[in-house]
């Protein structure tokens, strides 16, 4: 059984490249890197030239917009042309995390976002605590022709057909697996269409509760716990019962949505 993984950070250190082999050998396809500020895209990068299944995406992280050099707009835009199998990503809004100046999040969000329709690439999302501004962008602005993904997708069910409308793509992570959550796993049982679902791990970040993990890797200097990238079977496997489809069914399901958004097939 082949398994993509929509969204992960293979080029942070707490994922060493021994746990990305395990999880290549259990049968994870493709994974889109996201860089997430300019210090870590020549880590992407260097992971795309080492295995072409690392396919990867360069972008701007709202938690790093503070912290950006001057100029990153340009590097970006050099990065991307440099690797025209890049999509642009980690990119969003986030109105959750300690000190945010929504202001300087949506003037990145805008500038990634024109980047990408004007090089037609797909982009990833992350927004937290923010899809209204989300949603008054993506109204009111183009979007990529190839669409983009709300990773983790974590928004009101009412707005689904709106997206999709718009070409969103969706990702079920371990997010989706806790005992609270039950309202956004009945978004993915059937608001949300069959070909916009996607499967993801985010590893080494959103680490499955104990019961959920299947492999483990040590906590960080902080003591906090990393996400296996194998343990993308298991969230495939919930994604699987959640829309009442086999596991294989639902491998093939995501792969075909993955390849339709990020190869562009
Ligand atoms: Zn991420």
């Amino acid at each position: 059984m082949l398994v993509h993984d929509a969204h992960c950070h293979y080029q942070f250190a707490e994922v060493p490249a021994a746990a990305v082999d395990l999880a290549r050998r259990e049968g994870v396809g493709y994974a889109v890197v996201n860089g997430s500020a300019p210090v870590d895209w020549p880590d992407v990068a260097a992971l795309a030239a080492r295995d072409a299944r690392n396919l990867p995406a360069f972008g701007l992280h709202p938690w790093d917009v503070p912290t950006a050099p001057v100029g990153w707009e340009a590097l970006l835009r050099e990065t991307l042309v440099a690797h025209p199998q890049a999509s642009v990503g980690e990119m969003g809004l986030d109105r959750w995390v300690e000190g945010h100046d929504p202001v300087a999040q949506e003037t990145a969000f805008r500038a990634q976002l024109a980047l990408a329709v004007e090089l037609e690439r797909p982009l990833t999302i992350h927004c937290v605590r923010a899809i209204g501004p989300l949603m008054d962008i993506l109204r009111a602005t183009p979007v990529p022709r190839r669409g983009f993904l709300l990773h983790s997708w974590n928004g009101p069910v009412e707005l689904v057909p709106e997206l999709a409308g718009l070409g969103a793509y969706f990702s079920f992570s371990a997010h989706h697996l806790r005992p609270t959550k039950a309202d956004l796993r009945a978004q993915f049982a059937a608001a949300i269409p069959a070909d916009r679902v996607l499967v993801e791990t985010d590893a080494p970040a959103l680490c499955p509760a104990p019961e959920h993990r299947r492999y483990e890797l040590p906590p960080d200097a902080a003591g906090v716990a990393q996400n296996h990238p194998a343990n993308l079977l298991v969230n495939l496997e919930e994604l699987a019962r959640t829309r009442g489809l086999s596991p294989e069914t639902a491998a093939e399901l995501t792969c075909a949505n993955f390849a339709r958004l990020f190869l562009g097939q």
